[in-house]
């Protein structure tokens, strides 16, 4: 058996990784499909696969056992955990599920502030706030603790620069590495990394790039993200919005670039939102696993 080991350790260890992000289903009767992904996914040998608490509506309960799958898998597992709205009982109840079931990996989150509370509503009723006071009390119970970062600004920041303040607040309360929130222009992780280093922000920073092989996915993402879309992926969109085959593989082929671009300019960790499309990681990484190699000092996998 094969005991995955913490992701900070995997960073530390090689020139550039590799991970996956996957969400658990929001109908507990798809959860066998989603755990079928996570194995799936697996067995293209990412560095680790990440899996979401809470988004959505899904199960709490749900990242803990898919995370479980994947660690049975041998792959590291990074277990999401939100804070907001839940008491300390709760996430002590779900710091202790994480450990018994041998997960090391934590990235450490706020949430999303609930688009239906009330004004009386206290939404966080563990007193912790910010993910900054989460980082903590997982770096006590000992586990490797991530946290986000996000190029173009969280969206509640009044400012590039508070933004970069409160992260190092973050960082300082103990996150071993950062995740980028997903960009499209590679120009605002490079000009937001150099913001990272004139704070004295030194951990290292992991680049969600998500493939975009759906038009419609776009005006999501602008929502969920306020990610700037360049003209080029604009451009896919519009022409191929209505011809799916040629929308995945110009999708595919744009992800593909962004992240040869990132890993010819020294970024070192590649997460890929997968969306639960094993297919599409699969073809990312072929496309990239010569240049992931070569740079690992390792041959590619056939
Ligand atoms: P924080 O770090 O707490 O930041 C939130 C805001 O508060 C920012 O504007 C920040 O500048 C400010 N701030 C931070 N610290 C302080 C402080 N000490 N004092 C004052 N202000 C402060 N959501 C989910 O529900 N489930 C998930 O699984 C999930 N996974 C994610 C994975 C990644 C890689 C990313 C980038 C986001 C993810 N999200 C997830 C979304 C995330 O929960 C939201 O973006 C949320 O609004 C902020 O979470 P955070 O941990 O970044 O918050």
């Amino acid at each position: 058996m094969i005991f995955p080991m913490k992701i900070i350790d995997k960073i530390n260890e090689k020139k550039v990784t590799v991970s996956f992000e996957i969400f658990p289903p929001k109908k507990q009767d798809a959860f066998d499909s989603v755990k079928n992904t996570a194995i799936e996914l697996t067995s293209l040998s990412p560095d680790f696969i990440s899996i979401t608490y809470g988004a959505g509506g899904s199960t709490q309960s749900n990242t803990a056992e898919l995370a479980a799958a994947v660690e049975n898998a041998g792959t590291a597992a990074l277990a999401h955990l939100t804070c907001v709205r839940s008491t300390r009982e709760q996430l002590t109840e779900s710091i202790g599920t994480f450990k018994s079931k041998g997960i090391q990996n934590i990235l450490a989150l706020r949430g999303d502030f609930p688009r239906d509370a009330s004004e009386d509503e206290n939404v966080f009723p563990s007193g912790l706030v910010h993910a900054s006071d989460l980082v903590p009390v997982l770096k006590d119970a000992g586990f490797c603790v991530g946290g986000a970062c996000y190029p173009e600004s969280h969206p509640e920041s009044a400012n590039r620069d508070d933004d970069i303040e409160l992260l190092k607040k973050k960082v300082d309360a103990g996150v071993d590495f950062l995740t980028t929130q997903m960009f499209f222009d590679n120009d605002m992780l490079y000009s937001f990394l150099y913001r990272l280093q004139s704070a004295g922000i030194r951990v290292p920073v992991i680049a969600g790039i998500m493939p975009i092989t759906n038009a419609n996915q776009v005006s999501r993402m602008i929502d969920l993200s306020n990610a700037y879309i360049p003209r080029k992926l604009l451009s896919i969109c519009d022409r191929f919005r209505n011809s799916p085959n040629a929308m995945r593989q110009a999708g595919i082929a744009y992800a593909t670039d962004q992240i040869i671009d990132l890993i010819s300019n020294g970024v070192r960790g590649i997460h890929i939102y997968t969306m639960n499309k094993p297919d599409i990681a699969r073809e990312i990484v072929r496309n990239v696993d010569s240049i992931v190699a070569a740079v690992n000092g390792e041959s590619a996998a056939k």
